[in-house]
């Protein structure tokens, strides 16, 4: 378990960690930290009061859409890591944004 990150202004110098099962704490000397950070999908917003999802999601959690990005409920969309089968990456939540973009013009012209 990482117990300290150390560094100064010019970035990270190293890791305290300890060893939980023999209480050991050993400092190693890395230039970099990566933080994973799980696969928990933050949906919270799509919760309702009945505990009930706003629309439809996969068992994991992730907001089903389409290609275009809308979700079962007319008029809302979703994109980036909240939706199913994100590549979690910045530049496929960008494109999934601009799909969306243009999927919600469409659906507001046609109203
Ligand atoms: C440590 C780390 C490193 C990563 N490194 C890379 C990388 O090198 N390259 C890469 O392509 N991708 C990387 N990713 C993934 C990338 O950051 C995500 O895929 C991308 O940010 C997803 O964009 P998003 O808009 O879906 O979600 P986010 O960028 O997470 O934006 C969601 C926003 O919604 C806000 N929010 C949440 N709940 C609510 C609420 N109830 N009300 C209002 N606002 C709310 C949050 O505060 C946040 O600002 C990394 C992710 C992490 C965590």
């Amino acid at each position: 378990m990482i117990e300290e990150i150390k560094g100064d202004a010019n970035g990270v110098s190293g890791v305290v960690f300890k060893n939980t099962h023999t209480g050991m704490v050993k400092e190693l000397a890395v230039p970099g930290v990566f933080i994973f950070v799980g696969y928990e999908i933050n949906n919270e917003i799509l919760k309702q009061e009945d505990g009930d999802m706003l629309c439809a999601c996969d068992p994991h959690g992730a907001v089903v859409v389409d290609l275009a990005m809308r979700t079962n409920i007319k008029g809302l969309f979703a994109v980036g890591d909240i939706r199913t089968q994100a590549a979690k990456q910045v530049v496929c939540a960008a494109g999934d944004g601009a799909t969306a973009a243009l999927s919600a013009l469409a659906y507001l012209e046609g109203h």
